[in-house]
This record gives C-alpha cells, sequence and structure tokens, in this order.
C-alpha cells in the first residue's frame, strides 16, 4: 500500500528511529555521529542509524514502515572502489577515509583524544572506539590522505572531503596537523573542497593558516551552548569557555567568511527547545551556520550504557524546522559550504526542511 506521506515527518523519523538494512556503505563507530548506513533519499544523501528494531525496511528502491511505502525514493550507497585499495605504505585505503552519502570522503586524522578518559569524554563520542576495534589507524600521515583522496576522486566521484581530528595535547588542539594533511591533498587534487573541523585553537593564526592552504569551510563543534549542558554532556570539552569558542567563530568568519563556518548543535541533550533555536539564531548573526543533528546514543557510547533515549522525532522536526526558516531567511545554505557536513546533511533533516 502507499501512502503520501509529510517528507520532513518520515525524513525525521528515520533520522532518529534509523532503517533495518544490512548497508553496504557503513560506520560502524568513529567521531561524530555513527553506527549508520548511507544512502540517499529523494535524492539527498542520508546517514541513518542502523537499527534492527527499527519499523523501517528498504525494499526496491522505497522505504516501507511494515508494509507501508511511504513515498520516498531510496538508493543505497555502493562500496566504493577505493576500498580495496592499499596505501605505498601498506595500510588499507578503507582505514584511512570513509565514504559518507554518495560523494563525500571523511577521514579523522588523529583518532585519539586527550578527553577520552571515562570522567572527560563527551557521552555521546565513540572516537576511540574504532581505533580499539581495528577498523583505523591512530594517525593518518598527509602523503596517506593524499594518496586516498586522489584515488577516491578518480575511482568514485567524490566531490568534498571532510576531515576532523581528536584533540591533541598541544596548544593548537591538532590544528596544526590539519595544516599539513590539507596541504598534501590539495597538492595531488587541486581544487577539491575540503573542510577541516577543530576545537577552538589556543593561537587563533592557525585557521588563517587553515585557509591559506585551501581548506574551503571549517566547522568548530561546540555542540551545546548551554553550559550546564556542557558540564554534564563534556566534562573535558566542555571545560573549554564558550568565550573560546566566540573568538574562534568570530575569526573564522573573518578569514573563511560568512556562511563557511559551521558548528554542531545536538538535539536530546536536556537543552531547552526555545533556547536552542535562540541560540541558533545568534550564531546564524554571527556567520556561522549551526548543524542542528538529533543525539545518536550509538552502542560504545557513554549515552548508550546509561540508557539515555535518543530525542523524540516530534523535538527534532521542531527545532530542525525553526532553525531551517532562520537560515532560509539569513540566506545561508548548507550546500553554498561546498564541503563539510552542512554541505553533505546526511547526518541531519536540515536539508529536508530547506536548509
Ligand atoms: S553530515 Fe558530516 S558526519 Fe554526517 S555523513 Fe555527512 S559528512 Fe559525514
Amino acid at each position: 500500500m502507499r501512502v503520501k506521506t509529510d517528507n520532513l515527518d518520515a525524513r525525521t523519523d528515520l533520522a532518529v528511529h534509523g532503517v533495518r538494512w544490512d548497508a553496504p556503505v557503513r560506520r560502524s563507530k568513529g567521531a561524530g555521529p555513527s553506527d549508520d548506513g548511507h544512502l540517499v533519499v529523494d535524492g539527498a544523501n542520508a546517514a541513518l542509524p542502523l537499527n534492527p528494531d527499527s519499523p523501517y525496511t528498504l525494499r526496491d528502491g522505497r522505504v516501507y514502515k511494515g508494509r507501508i511505502d511511504l513515498g520516498l525514493t531510496v538508493e543505497p550507497v555502493s562500496r566504493p572502489k577505493f576500498y580495496d585499495l592499499t596505501t605505498a605504505d601498506g595500510v588499507p585505503y578503507r582505514k584511512i577515509a570513509l565514504l559518507h552519502g554518495r560523494d563525500v570522503l571523511a577521514t579523522t586524522v588523529v583518532q585519539t583524544c586527550i578527553r577520552y578518559a571515562e570522567d572527560q569524554r563527551c557521552r555521546f563520542c565513540t572516537i576511540e572506539e574504532s581505533l580499539k576495534a581495528g577498523d583505523t589507524v591512530a594517525a593518518k600521515t598527509p602523503a596517506q590522505l593524499a594518496e586516498v583522496a586522489e584515488a577516491a576522486v578518480r575511482l568514485d566521484g567524490v566531490r568534498q572531503m571532510v576531515m576532523t581530528t581528536g584533540t591533541t595535547a598541544g596548544p593548537d588542539r591538532g590544528a596544526r596537523h590539519l595544516v599539513r594533511c590539507v596541504k598534501a591533498v590539495l597538492d595531488a587534487v587541486p581544487g577539491l573542497p575540503v573542510q577541516v573541523q577543530i576545537e577552538p585553537p589556543g593561537e587563533l593564526s592557525v585557521i588563517a593558516d587553515l585557509r591559506a592552504v585551501g581548506a574551503t569551510s571549517i566547522g568548530i563543534h561546540v555542540e551545546s551552548l548551554d553550559d550546564e549542558v556542557r558540564r554534564r554532556w563534556m566534562p573535558g570539552k566542555g571545560s573549554v569557555p564558550l568565550a573560546e569558542y566566540e573568538a574562534a567563530w568570530d575569526e573564522a568568519v573573518r578569514v573563511f567568511g560568512r556562511n563557511k563556518v559551521s558548528t554542531y548543535l545536538l538535539i536530546g541533550l536536556g537543552e531547552d527547545p526555545d533556547e536552542l533555536v535562540d541560540g541558533a539564531a545568534r550564531l546564524i548573526e554571527r556567520g556561522v551556520y549551526p548543524f542542528v543533528v538529533p543525539m545518536r546514543p550509538m552502542a560504545g557510547t557513554l549515552a548508550r550504557r546509561d540508557g539515555v533515549p535518543g530525542p523524540r522525532a516530534s523535538l527534532v522536526r521542531d527545532v530542525s524546522e525553526r532553525v531551517a526558516k532562520l537560515l532560509r531567511e539569513a540566506d545561508m545554505r548548507g550546500a553554498d559550504q561546498e564541503a563539510g557536513c552542512a554541505a553533505c546533511g546526511a547526518c541531519g533533516v536540515l536539508s529536508a526542511a530547506g536548509a
């Protein structure tokens, strides 16, 4: 039976409840949202949690809830050819970078984090779990990343790259290594849009260095603007004062430009939704794109261990719709960032909501 659905309702439900599906391209653990399968829903990238208890299944290029066809087309992302290759120094490419959606290459250049002790780590993060599972290597060299990026563009039509990093102990918090990585990748693949993701660095000058080597856009991810929520969910990272984020965002907007800077805001950390939307409005005024996404209590997180549920789909829809409206009014579209999570959009529903 086919029913006409509200597309945004269905997309939100899928983002929260995921799908029952054996995905050919998936991430099991790692930095950021993961434990998901990658597909294209109604023409847009979608990274959906793989959930054996989900009411949603995929069949014949459609999404079903039980026997009901929701009226959404779906296309699985195929396993890319570059996954079968190995670097000159003997590391499978798949351990260096992964395909996200149909055309995003993503890597965590340093897979460890100084904040990963149990009493410090972000309760939604599993950055070191993929390392423990042997799915990746602790540090990727600029040469390895250049080799993999060149192949992924040539063989699999990758159109943008995201480089994130675990926080390191130096004052740059990992940003200097990203400078070397971006330079090597762009020497190998000139013109590839690359987004870098960093914590506010102690030395703000590294932001200009990232731009100077050719990064297109930058994510400086705060996850919440509520200090009480930050202390509860991110004891380590939450100790960085919001003033440091504000200084880093402002410098990034100065160097990269308006709407080339983004931050994650997570829905489902217990923050008042009106305050979350007000905070998003303040970010937009600064020129920073607030990428609002549902918190995923993925396997391996402290949230999952402690039985914390993900947010209700109705809350995700409400916040995403309100933030999408603010973004449209400010003429800030994720796609205009060219590279990065806001440009990809797969982990949230902002693009389905028109931003
Ligand atoms: S939104 Fe970001 S983390 Fe999610 S699939 Fe896209 S690039 Fe990857």
